[in-house]
């Protein structure tokens, strides 16, 4: 009697799986608005890209929203009531007028 090992013929399991694998986690695509008139919101502590008209929105409408003029370069401020969960919506882009170089304050 003897005993003979078989190889055992190795099955390749083929999983039929194409998940696209996601290196890196997270692509970073920055579109920068080109003329997009999509709504962006901005939250208070976030940086002002743009000068202009922001609708202010408060958090469980304890103020009805209502229009500011936010300068760039600035940050959106917290409010008093609702702190940092008021947001700030854009409604549109208008240059300040001492940001225009016509009308720059010279030192
Ligand atoms: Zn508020």
């Amino acid at each position: 009697m003897q005993t003979k090992k078989k190889a055992v013929p190795r099955r390749i399991v083929r999983t039929r799986d194409h998940r696209p694998n996601l290196k890196g986690g997270g692509k970073s695509r920055h579109h920068t608005g080109h003329g997009e008139r999509h709504t962006s919101l901005f939250a208070a502590g976030e940086i002002v890209k743009e000068t202009g008209i922001y609708e202010v929105v408060h958090d469980h409408q304890h103020r009805t929203a209502h229009e500011v003029v936010m300068l760039s370069g600035d940050s959106f401020p917290p409010c008093e009531t609702c702190e940092g969960r008021v947001r700030f919506r854009l409604i549109r882009t208008a240059p300040y007028i001492f940001q225009d170089e016509d009308f720059e304050e010279t030192e």
